[in-house]
């Protein structure tokens, strides 16, 4: 397989990934391996120049043609990433053991597994597998990362492509960076000298070609510093491209990422779940059965279901900084509502305001 779908060329049929039956060169190697004795006979080696070859193809697009990357060169950035990631988070995964990457492991079998014939799992299984079985100190934040590349990936086949290029170009240098080390430390002790000879001298391409792409980033975020100056105090990270460029200024046309220039026009509280969610990390539901407060509730200010009240501005940080995505308003003095109804309101210590939401003052004094 590996030479079929590793060296493919990026002209081939774009649906790789979903043809990646990991071991499925395993027989031949493990045949010509089998002389030597061993005491892991089920590690194989082809998955990972197979990996290796997807990247070289991400690399190449996102280096070699326009600045900013085609619409083209974006597409087979996210396909190829995919794919790689895949391949090579499975290749470590199958080292453990060949069982771990079926979907199931109690039905997997060596025949099937021979064959390449068999259901395996996706991708962040495999990364939650390589967690908690092999003992991996893999990061949350590339959990994130990865599933949010796979999402996009399978949004772009079905729906087309509909993220901008800045976006691809900043999130593919992160997961790049993930998967660069992860090579390095996970998968290059255990190969044989050959081979780990030739991934480290790949790798010192790769190495520099993302740097290139993380100058891109750089410059592009230095070129907007003054401009970001200027509104620090409601400027979060982008949930789309990860810089520190969500402008939320209460501006018409909605927030506003500056780098990658996602907008959410006229629809904050989608921007202000959004960032919650995919920065924060929080959401109403697991908020809620945790016991804690909603991550977005309503405004005092301007009434819109979009105040991030643990939101984290470029001024701010580390802290939280309750922020309004809609009207920018940033908040100081929040309390909640004194009935519990989950309502925050704006009120600075010593003022003699009512602690109670409008909807809980009325019903009160109904009751009189
Ligand atoms: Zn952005
Ligand atoms: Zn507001
Ligand atoms: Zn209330």
């Amino acid at each position: 397989m590996t030479e079929q779908t590793a060296s493919q060329d990026p002209d081939e049929p774009e649906g790789s990934s979903e043809e990646i039956p990991a071991p499925a060169t395993v027989p031949d190697q493990r045949v010509k391996k089998a002389k030597r004795p061993s005491s892991r006979p089920d590690v194989f080696f082809t998955p990972v120049s197979n990996g290796m070859d997807y990247l070289v193809s991400v690399l190449k697009h996102l280096t070699e043609g326009a600045t900013p990357p085609s619409a083209r060169d974006l597409k087979y950035t996210v396909l190829h990433l995919q794919a790689a990631t895949e391949v090579l988070l499975k290749a470590r995964l199958a080292r453990e053991h060949f069982s771990l990457i079926f979907v199931d492991p109690l039905q997997a079998n060596r025949d099937a597994w021979k064959k390449g014939d068999f259901k395996s799992c996706g991708t962040l299984e495999a990364f939650d597998r390589l967690v908690k079985i092999a003992g991996l100190p893999l990061e949350e934040d590339d959990r994130k990362r990865i599933g949010e590349l796979s999402d996009h990936r399978n949004a772009l086949q079905h729906y087309g492509l509909k993220y901008n290029a800045y976006a691809i170009e900043s999130r593919a240098a992160r997961v790049l960076d993930f998967l660069i080390t992860f090579i390095h430390r996970h998968l290059i002790p255990g190969l044989e000298p050959d081979e780990a000879t030739s991934v480290e001298r790949d790798m010192d391409s790769f190495r520099l070609k993302l740097k290139g792409i993380e100058t891109l980033v750089k410059q592009r975020m230095n070129d907007l510093k003054s401009e970001l100056a200027k509104v620090a105090d409601v400027t979060v990270k982008c949930p789309d491209c990860e810089q520190w460029a969500l402008v939320a200024d209460g501006g018409d046309e909605g927030p506003t990422c500056l780098f990658c220039h996602q907008v959410w026009p006229e629809d904050p509280e989608s921007a202000a779940a959004n960032y919650a969610w995919i920065v924060l990390g929080l959401d109403d539901h697991s908020a809620i059965q945790d016991g804690g407060d909603p991550p977005v509730v309503d405004c005092p200010a301007c009434g819109a279901y979009a105040l991030v009240t643990e939101a984290v501005t470029a001024a701010g940080q580390p802290g939280a900084t309750p922020l309004c995505f809609s009207c920018g308003s940033v908040f100081k003095d929040l309390i909640g509502c004194e009935a519990g109804c989950g309502a925050v309101l704006d009120i600075a210590p010593g003022d003699d305001a009512i602690p109670l939401c409008p909807d809980c003052l009325d019903s009160r004094i109904a009751r009189f």
